[in-house]
């Protein structure tokens, strides 16, 4: 055997037999956080690509002359107002206040000659607060934001000129959340703010260094968020690392070389709209939006200026990125442009009809649901729709609240009642309780009418569009099961102006990422929401369901918080009922009146913002409610007008005092009313009948009428009784309520009802807003001195009691019985003058009832809802205060107990312990909310039977007082009204409730020209089932009607219904909780 070798067979490689040198694995977490420091401020940011973002800036003298004018006070002058005063010369650096001012400049621009071919020139101005840009024409063309945020404006290629062009900046003093004083937003916003102007010059940005910041942000990103165990993270990593060891300082052409790699996980078409176009199916679906609040942490009138400065802003932006489409609801704001800016209002419109800005919501505001009334409901979205439908050509099909605190069991009934199948919100993602369980599902109502309901995964309303935020609208979504696609809703909300130019940026290369190298959800631009429901509604039948109430398990206290405005809420919607009804009358009794449909609509235009979800709430400013408070009287004394003009259409005047014969009692409520009623200081009547006029007639101590008497049975005690009840108070408190008819004790014993309580109300953060579940174990009652006796009538007796809270706070409450009527279901009522100064105290009363439920039903709008009275789950327990209408009811098997109110909406039911919620006195964001005196009302109503009709009449009446009227024109003309023109005929359901009479919008006597007239005369009924079952009944009238229809919320004809033989008569049969609409036209 030989030693010599044989060549080896097979491939030959290049692979090197020994090792050159060690190579070591990128660590991950020291090259992840490398990648911040290439874009940092900080020691580095003279020396990374932050260095490289600009190519020069020029300031001051010759290149940018400033000069400004200061405008008055807190006033908000006109740009045509502005600029005809003289301006005086200023510079940066400059300081500018106090809060809440307003100042001018106008900047006076010319771009050097080495700068006129640069690349791109923009305008930068920070003055830390927020601005508008005006062409020297008057014309707005962008907001400005401050403290870095929005500070770019770029200069019109006209500007190159090397000659001298002038704008203008209103300078706002506030910054996008108004003027808290510190780090703190919600504090009370400090009056002596001064801002100081930072920047303003023209600067020559490189667009290739700023396109890489972006790129390196979002894969950065990638290697940050992706996860550990995917090689798409470890690819950005390298990709990221890769380019910052390319990048040269002052080699511009490295840019270039750094942005080629970033291709290799960006794609090549991030650079413009093309990546949209690869033709793969998404799954998110990106929207731009602004959050703007009507009114929160500055007052409404600034509110007016922001939507100015976004919706310029977007206008501006949409012409640069041609896949940007911008959704913005409430249409009080687009009617404050319309009538303010009015250009700016063409712009808007120009881009609707270009498909790009979407009128969303169908709504007159983003409203809480909770509280507003079902026909200030109703009123949102005919307001709404109408101006709409008059200004766009098209009604909303989204019903679009994604920050309002909580949703009303009926709004999908509405909704549809309004033309729109889907609604969108957002704010459950904070609950802080349950986790609530569906991203996208069907929403059913109380009389189970369904809406598509998509809550956006990434649990926002203004996504910063950052790569997280596309992560979460998969891995948040709850409904994977039915369906995984989502909206991703983007843009700075309130003074952040919508969308940024960084926002579509960002998401040009999130899409890239997914085409390209995959794993993230595949976001697309440029469809609308109505796309993204259109696909969801195709697939409706397989979604989930969820009935009932959207009960939001944060932000209770906004039940409570700021009374008066919730007082003036309900009193305007009381009021409104009434001008509308009586109008209505009178417009036909009388051709001669002219039906006040202008003042009408601008009573419920304010009443409909004074509902926005951070003013009705009660989590405004203090400013805010010193505007609510002025709208509100103006509401009233609109009111008291038109009612007088009505008045003299129906023969009679408001009275203090009157007789018998001479009297009547004005009614505005749908069914047979027997009450007493005052009509002089010492004599009383009943006020017996239909219709708006009530005959009265003389209070006999007879069978039928029996009388009331008060007695001090021990020192200190006293009884009250008529032939109904039997109350015994002492010290304020009820210690018994004896039911004569029913032979029955309603307060347990040893137990107290009407007891006062108060609790420490310090909640985790959002003071105005929550009331906390621990408040419940600092629960005190107080102690009140003697009672006295105030009143002592033949029809009324009553006693008087106060009640101190502490040295600075007290109540005076008077506790009354009036005479009984037969028939008549007598309560017990409570009037109360509270002088309120605490700090971080929840007043409340309570009535402990010798009932047994598990549920409790609430008043809500055009129904009940039941929630329960104890606390066996997590659910249970975080409804442990409600909202609640004018009654709250605990009722077991033929008995029960109602608790009726006049101005409050807070409630709670903790097993046989009713309470009602009084006052707060939270200090942020208004520090004064509340402090003041108080006027309250409440009645405790125990009936036999379960809850009925009559606590659902008791509480429109306790509501809806008659008023004393007397006749100034002969009998005649008086008897002619006093019988009611409509009505529900006496065997029909008592469950039915004629709720709201008007005149047809379009009437041809009645339109004011916003949608085409329709012939003739009509009045529009609104009847809902208020108990929850099928409701059958008859309407009657004496009005002259040819044709009876159904209709929508928006008043469009859906069937038409048979008028029985013999006219003025047709049938109504409703579902449980339904709200139908009739539009009777008459000959
Ligand atoms: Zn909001």
């Amino acid at each position: 055997m030989g030693g010599e070798s044989r060549a080896q067979k097979g491939p030959r490689s290049d692979y090197p037999l020994r090792a050159p040198k060690p190579v070591g694995q990128m660590i991950s977490k020291i090259y992840k956080d490398r990648i911040n420091q290439f874009y940092a401020g900080g020691q580095y940011e003279h020396h990374n690509l932050r260095a490289m973002m600009n190519e020069a800036v020029v300031s001051g003298h010759p290149h940018v002359q400033l000069s400004v004018w200061h405008a008055p006070d807190q006033t908000r002058p006109t740009f045509k107002n502005a600029t005809s005063h003289e301006f005086k010369k200023t510079d940066v650096g400059e300081w500018f206040g106090p809060s809440w001012t307003t100042h001018w400049f106008k900047v006076v621009l010319k771009v050097p000659s080495d700068l006129k071919d640069k690349r791109l020139l923009e305008l930068h101005w920070d003055a830390n607060n927020e601005g508008l840009i005006w062409n020297e024409d008057g014309h707005p063309l962008q907001g400005l934001t401050g403290g870095g945020e929005r500070v770019e404006w770029i200069l019109p290629d006209s500007f190159r000129d090397g000659k001298e062009h002038t704008i203008y900046v209103e300078m706002a003093c506030n910054g996008m959340f108004g003027n808290a004083p510190g780090g703190d937003s919600i504090q009370p916003p400090d009056p002596n703010k001064y801002f100081r102007l930072d920047r303003a010059e023209i600067v020559a940005v490189d667009p290739d260094a700023r396109q890489l910041y972006i790129d390196v942000w979002i894969i950065g990103d990638a290697a940050r968020e992706f996860p550990q165990d995917s090689w798409e993270q470890h690819k950005a990593l390298k990709i990221c690392n890769e380019i910052i060891e390319t990048f040269e300082l002052g080699n511009r052409e490295s840019l270039t070389a750094c942005r080629k790699i970033a291709e290799d996980y960006l794609g090549t078409n991030v650079n413009s709209a093309k990546v949209y176009g690869s033709g793969k199916e998404p799954v998110v679906y990106g929207i731009g939006h602004c959050h703007i609040d009507s009114c929160w942490l500055w007052p409404f009138a600034e509110t007016k200026r922001k939507v100015a400065r976004s919706w310029s802003s977007q206008c501006d932006l949409m012409d640069r990125y041609p896949e940007l489409n911008f959704a913005c609801s409430q249409a009080q704001q687009f009617k404050w442009l319309k009538e303010l800016y009015p250009s700016a209002f063409d712009r808007v419109k120009k881009k609707v009809a270009e498909g790009r800005f979407h009128p969303i919501g169908g709504s007159w505001v983003e409203h809480d649901t909770n509280m507003p009334s079902g026909e200030s409901l109703v009123r949102q979205f005919l307001y709404g729709q109408r101006f709409y439908e008059s200004n766009f050509g098209s009604r909303c099909q989204t019903f679009w609240l994604p920050d309002t605190f909580g949703y009303s069991s009926q709004l999908p009934q509405l909704c549809r009642l309004s033309g729109m199948t889907r609604f969108l919100t957002q704010k459950l993602s904070w609950n802080n309780i349950n986790k609530f369980p569906h991203t996208t599902f069907n929403w059913v109502a109380l009389d189970g009418t369904q809406v598509i309901c998509h809550m956006p995964p990434a649990e926002t309303y203004t996504a910063e569009a950052h790569f997280g935020d596309v992560k979460r609208s998969m891995s948040q979504h709850k409904s994977l099961d039915q369906d995984a696609t989502s909206l991703l809703v983007f843009g700075k909300g309130d003074g952040g102006g919508g969308p940024t130019w960084q926002h579509v940026e960002k998401l040009r290369r999130c899409r890239g990422i997914s085409d390209t190298v995959g794993l993230l959800p595949r976001v697309h631009l440029g469809n609308s929401v109505d796309d993204f429901f259109d696909k969801l509604e195709a697939k409706a039948d397989s979604l989930v369901t969820w009935f009932g109430e959207l009960y939001f398990e944060l932000h209770r206290g906004t039940y409570t918080t700021q009374s008066n405005n919730k007082r003036d809420n309900r009193r305007s919607e009381v009021v409104l009922r009434d001008v509308e009804l009586l109008a209505t009358i009178a417009s036909i009794k009388d051709n001669s009146y002219k039906y006040p449909k202008k003042e009408i609509d601008s009573m419920w235009e304010s009443v409909l913002l004074c509902q926005f979800h951070d003013c009705l709430p009660g989590s405004s400013i203090e400013m805010a409610y010193r505007e609510s408070d002025e709208m509100y009287a103006e509401v009233f004394k609109t009111a008291e007008g038109i009612l007088k003009d009505i008045s003299k259409v129906l023969g009679v005047s408001q009275a203090q005092t009157t007789t018998v014969s001479g009297g009547f009692a004005l009614n505005t409520l749908p069914w047979h009313r027997k009450e007493v009623i005052d009509i002089s200081e010492n004599e009383a009547a009943v006020a017996c009948g239909n219709g708006p006029l009530l005959k009265l007639r003389a209070l006999k101590a007879s069978q039928e009428d029996a009388l009331v008497s008060v007695q001090q049975v021990s020192k200190g005690v006293f009884v009250l009784v008529n032939n109904q009840l039997k109350v015994k108070v002492e010290a304020g408190i009820i210690t018994s309520l004896y039911d004569r008819l029913a032979e029955r004790e309603v307060i347990p014993k040893g137990q107290k009802a009407n007891q006062f309580v108060i609790f420490d109300d310090k909640p985790l953060y959002w003071q105005a807003w929550d009331v906390e579940v621990y408040h419940l174990e600092t629960r005190r009652p107080l102690d009140s001195s003697e009672t006295k006796v105030h009143e002592e009538k033949k029809h009324r007796v009553s006693v008087v009691t106060h009640t101190k809270i502490s040295d600075k706070s007290s109540i005076k409450t008077i506790i009354t019985l009036t005479a009984a009527i037969n028939g008549q279901p007598s309560h017990v009522e409570v009037s109360s003058t509270v002088e309120w100064h605490e700090t971080m105290k929840f007043l409340k009363v309570e009535f402990p009832v010798d009932v047994r439920n598990t549920e409790a039903s609430y008043e809500t709008q055009f129904g009940i809802v039941k929630r329960p009275t104890h606390y066996n789950t997590s659910w249970d327990m975080a409804k442990f205060e409600v909202c609640s209408h004018r009654f709250a009811d605990l009722s077991e098997n033929g008995y029960g107990v109602s608790i009726l109110n006049d101005s409050k909406y807070g409630f709670a039911t903790a097993g046989n312990v009713m309470r009602l919620s009084l006052l707060r006195s939270a200090k942020a964001p208004d520090a004064h909310a509340d402090m003041g005196t108080h006027h309250i009302r409440w009645a405790i109503l125990p009936h036999q039977g379960s809850l009925s009709h009559v606590t659902v009449r008791r509480g429109f009446e306790f509501n809806n007082p008659l008023k004393l009227v007397s006749s100034v024109s002969p009998t005649t003309t008086v008897a002619a009204t006093s019988e009611p023109p409509v009505y529900l005929t006496e065997d029909s359901s008592p469950a039915l409730v004629l709720d709201t009479v008007k005149r047809g919008e379009d009437d041809e006597d009645v339109s004011r020209g916003e949608l085409p007239v329709k012939a003739g005369r009509s009045v529009i009924l609104r009847i809902y089932d208020s108990l929850g079952g099928r409701a059958r009944g008859t309407v009657a009238t004496t009005w002259d009607v040819k044709r009876v229809c159904k209709v929508n919320l928006l008043e469009d004809e859906l069937e038409e219904v048979v008028i029985e033989e013999g006219g003025g008569r047709f049938a109504v049969d409703l579902r449980p909780f339904e709200v139908a609409t009739f539009r009777l036209q008459l000959a």
